[in-house]
């Protein structure tokens, strides 16, 4: 479902170039999850942002159910996302003018999906948030505002969701919740799952492991299909 290959990404900073990223090799089966994991600063999120496609890819490519995102023009690329790939933000980035219902119907209407209410309730009871359809983010406590990420993340029925530590800043009895929506979405629909973490227990509980220090790969149980 995913294959990255030779990828690199530097940003400008002044007059100097900063790689982030280098020569980043991996493949990800369908129905499979991976945890990337590595000091602050290594480069997680935006290796999670380039796989995801919401990120300029400067050399290597990113392939997503085999379309090569480096080829793709930016509307083409929302098109993959809209169709294949959920994606929790590490700060949730709920919409603060849409109500929690509203913010999950986004990636149903994105789609012309004309059940979006209907499929959206049923998700808010999923994770458990129907009697907050009306709150607004801000009136939501931080645990609930990952939930109603999540259950936008996987409105549209993604083959890979992308989330960026999914459980950090959360209680223990939360981040469970959240974990096993997590793997029972991976376990009952096989949607491939590729998460940031500091919590090397989750970490341990995904399929494969990447660890990333200083924008390289420290160490892998992974091999990229070049490789294999
Ligand atoms: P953390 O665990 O703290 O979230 P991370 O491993 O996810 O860290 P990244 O957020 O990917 O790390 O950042 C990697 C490096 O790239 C950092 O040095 C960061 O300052 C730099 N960086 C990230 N985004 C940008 C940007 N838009 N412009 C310039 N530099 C950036």
């Amino acid at each position: 479902i995913l294959e990255v290959n030779q990828l690199t990404k530097s940003y400008q900073s002044g007059q100097k170039k900063l790689t982030v990223l280098s020569d980043i090799n991996f493949a990800l089966e369908s129905g499979k999850s991976l945890s990337i994991v590595g000091p602050s600063g290594s480069g997680k999120t935006t290796l999670l942002g380039l796989c995801a496609g919401l990120d300029v890819i400067d050399e290597g490519s990113v392939t997503i159910n085999g379309q090569d995102l480096s080829l793709l023009s930016e509307d083409q690329k929302a098109q993959i996302r809209n169709e294949n790939v959920g994606f929790v933000f590490q700060n949730f980035q709920l919409i603060p003018t849409l109500t929690a219902l509203e913010n999950i119907m986004i990636p149903l209407e994105l789609l012309g999906d004309n059940g979006a209410i209907q499929k959206s309730m049923e998700l808010l009871d999923q994770v458990g948030l129907s009697n907050r359809k009306n709150h607004y983010p801000t009136q939501l406590s931080g645990g609930e505002q990952q939930r109603i990420a999540l259950a936008r993340a996987f409105s549209n029925s993604p083959k890979i969701l992308f989330a960026d530590e999914p459980t950090g800043n959360l209680d223990e009895e939360t981040g469970e919740k959240i974990e096993k929506l997590l793997f029972d979405l991976n376990r009952e629909k096989g949607t491939a799952l590729v998460l940031v973490t500091h919590d090397i227990e989750l970490a341990h509980k995904t399929d494969h492991l990447l660890r990333l220090k200083g924008g390289k790969v420290l160490e892998s149980n992974m091999l990229s299909k070049t490789l294999a």
